[in-house]
């Protein structure tokens, strides 16, 4: 057996235990007496053409061609449908060639990190960041190599990220708009990141290769933008997902896209398809492959958590707790008022609010709320967050 596979099946995830935990209270005290921010799951059901369009194709559709294996890296229909809408909607050149239909963004990932790496590499992760990178990283051999983001808004502080680049990286990770804190990389800080790169790589005289991974692309607030990073930098892979703008994540589809620009692309583009082979990810599935075209840039009601975000972001900073405003995705990342963020979320757990600690994100100090939830649980939970402001004796605003 392989211990390390036996550890990660084993130690559940802290996100996953705060969960399990909140079914059970809610079985023992009543699902309303209960208030789980815990896990990322959309609460807001996936646009109609999602359905209309899953109708159409099973109904309209032989069967056997419905339901068959497309090649490994998907259909090219599709692939070129995403690839026209990318270069439509973002001003990019893309190219459905260097595209590979994936099972989510984990997948994504894991495809992309297999394909670059090998034993000894290191890949930088921005904290905080998400928990399953650490994994999918060491599970190729590879050192995680965390840099901590500023916490006054977490864009990446360039002087640590600078020191971290030894010629071992062979991979960043940016994750915009962020899982746990809700920030989206500004362009400036885009373009002082490619520009590092860029200086890194040529110094050390091997490719550097920057992974976006992106499955909240769309979960923005006000008028903020998303820059696409292949824009920025060649040697880029995409990791996406439709998990999220389309309220999908139990569908498991998303693809990686290599930028055109990035260095003997073919043979990087070879090295996915080899990965997505020796991981058994190939031909995500047939049927929501094809329903992807109809459902390109479409999103789920997001006006849902615009709602829970604005209401959540006052009453918090108004009870004196620290937030930096997220303008992104569907968490909050909250300074705990006391050092130990494990204590104050069995503190909060004790008043039934299941918060997330954040030292698995690779930044201790702060609980994650994921506010995709119902505003009715948003609203009732308010009263709750006061009490536990009054506990760490905080001075509303
Ligand atoms: N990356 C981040 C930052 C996430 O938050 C998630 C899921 O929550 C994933 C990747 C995995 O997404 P998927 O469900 O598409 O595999």
């Amino acid at each position: 057996m392989n211990p390390m596979m036996r550890e990660l099946g084993a130690r559940r995830s802290v996100i996953r235990e705060l969960f399990e935990y909140g079914s059970r209270r809610k079985r023992e005290i009543g699902a309303e007496n209960v208030f789980d921010f815990s896990l990322g799951n959309p609460s807001v059901p996936a646009p109609d053409t999602v359905r209309t369009e899953l109708i159409r194709l099973l109904t309209e559709t032989p069967a056997v061609e419905l339901h068959g294996y497309t090649t490994a890296a998907g259909d090219m229909g599709v692939r070129q449908a995403i690839a026209d809408y990318l270069n439509r909607t973002y001003g990019v050149g893309v190219d459905a060639k260097y595209m590979y239909l994936t099972v989510g963004a984990a997948a994504s990932l894991t495809i992309s990190l297999t394909a670059i790496l090998n034993p000894g590499d290191e890949v930088v992760l921005l904290a905080p960041y998400f928990p399953e990178y650490r994994v999918f990283v060491e599970c190729t051999g590879a050192r995680v190599v965390p840099v901590l983001s500023n916490p006054s808004d977490f864009q990446p502080d360039f002087a640590a990220l600078e020191a971290a680049i030894s010629p071992s990286v062979r991979a960043v990770i940016v994750n915009s708009p962020n899982n746990p804190t809700g920030a989206v990389l500004t362009e400036e800080s885009i373009r002082r990141l490619a520009t590092l790169l860029q200086t890194k790589q040529e110094q050390y005289g091997l490719p550097i290769y920057l992974i976006s991974d992106e499955p909240y692309r769309e979960l923005v607030y006000g008028d903020v933008e998303v820059p696409y990073i292949t824009k920025y930098y060649a040697n880029t892979l995409v990791c996406y997902s439709f998990s999220k703008s389309l309220s999908l994540p139990g569908e498991r589809i998303g693809y990686v896209l290599l930028s055109p620009r990035a260095e003997e692309a073919d043979v990087l583009y070879e090295a996915i398809c080899g990965a997505g082979r020796a991981l058994g990810f190939v031909c995500a599935p047939s049927l929501f492959q094809k329903m992807i075209p109809a459902c390109l840039g479409l999103t789920s009601d997001l006006s849902v958590y615009r709602t829970n975000r604005a209401l959540l972001l006052e009453a918090l900073t108004g009870m004196g707790f620290r937030v930096v405003p997220p303008d992104g995705a569907f968490y909050l990342f909250v300074a705990s008022p006391e050092p130990d963020a494990v204590a104050f979320s069995e503190r909060a757990r004790e008043l039934e609010l299941l918060l997330v600690p954040s030292d698995d994100f690779g930044c201790p100090g702060f609980v994650r709320i994921s506010y995709c939830v119902s505003t009715e649980q948003i609203e009732r939970s308010i009263p709750v967050f006061r009490r536990l402001a009054e506990l760490y004796g905080l001075t509303a605003k």
